[in-house]
């Protein structure tokens, strides 16, 4: 890589975030297409936030993704919020426009264009498990495709509804419905479901488990998890066993970050490129 002082700033700042592939991901695409980017990786304290946005914007950075645990606090330090990033209440991308921090949520287009690479949205029932930022993501991104209804589960009822009555005041046209995890309105929605989402950790490499019982899936129901490591989680495989089509989350990280990546850079990088990046990372 040939830095310069010419060369621009972009990166992630998150707590943790070494385990990051954004990295990797962004900085062998600048450098395929040759442009004089780099893209770094901030382990910032919660408390560190605001100073953390303030020295960025100071620093003259282009921009910069956000990861967890900051997506909702930071919202608080932007100046401008993209109506996405509004309806959804967290950020993922911040751009710096005129001395302006503009954030936007990349992971609702990110994670419609990868499902509707396999289904059209439109019209479908879709149930999604979780109610924090990924789920919120995800919904809001299947109410843009005009998927209804729209079914939300959640370990805590109060979450669930506070996600539902917000997807009611964005997206009046669309029915929502929500429940708690465990009990028989919850089993109703998965199964009166086209397309199950899992947007919790649940599954994740080191935490087992599924978030939902598999038993309550139908052979022929879209099964994806945000999840994509492992690239098939429990969840996954005992969907696939029952005859349900799946998909994991890699499609949707490369694409949330493709976006990002025009968004600073004004080019459109190659998804195939960047998956193809994630991959090998994942391997290794
Ligand atoms: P978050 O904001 O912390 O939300 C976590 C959600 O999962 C909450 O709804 C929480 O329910 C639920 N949950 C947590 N532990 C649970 C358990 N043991 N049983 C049942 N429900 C549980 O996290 P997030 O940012 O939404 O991330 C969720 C997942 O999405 C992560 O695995 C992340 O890797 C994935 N993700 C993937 C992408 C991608 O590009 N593929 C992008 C973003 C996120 P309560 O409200 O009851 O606590």
């Amino acid at each position: 890589m040939h830095i310069t002082a010419h060369t621009q700033m972009v990166g992630i700042i998150g707590y943790p975030v070494r385990h990051s592939l954004s990295p990797i991901m962004h900085n062998s695409e600048f450098q395929r297409l040759g442009l004089d980017f780099v893209y770094l990786a901030w382990e910032v304290r919660p408390e560190h936030i605001g100073n953390a946005v303030q020295g960025l914007k100071a620093l003259g950075a282009r921009g910069f993704n956000v990861t967890v645990p900051h997506k909702q606090a930071v919202v608080a330090e932007l100046d401008v919020l993209s109506e996405e990033a509004k309806a959804i209440g967290a950020v993922n991308t911040v751009r710096f426009e005129d001395g302006r921090a503009v954030g936007y949520n990349t992971d609702a287009e990110g994670w419609r264009e990868d499902v509707e690479t396999e289904v059209p949205l439109r019209g479908k029932t879709v149930c999604v498990i979780g109610a924090g930022g990924a789920a919120r993501a995800v919904a809001v991104g299947a109410a843009q495709a005009g998927a209804s209804p729209l079914l939300i589960c959640n370990r805590r009822f109060e979450t669930a509804e506070a996600l539902g009555e917000l997807l009611r005041h964005y997206f009046p046209h669309v029915e929502v419905q929500w429940s708690s995890l465990c009990g028989n309105h919850c089993r109703e929605l998965v199964r009166s479901a086209q397309v199950v989402v899992n947007a919790t950790p649940v599954g994740m490499v080191g935490k087992g488990g599924t978030p939902i019982p598999t038993q309550w899936l139908i052979p022929g129901q879209f099964v994806y998890d945000t999840i994509y490591t492992p690239a098939e989680t429990q969840f996954l495989r005992e969907a696939r066993e029952r005859g349900c089509h799946v998909r994991n989350g890699l499609g949707m990280l490369v694409r949330q970050g493709a976006k990002a990546f025009e968004l600073w850079t004004g080019t459109a990088p190659s998804l195939e490129n960047m998956e193809q990046t994630v991959r090998k990372a994942l391997a290794t």
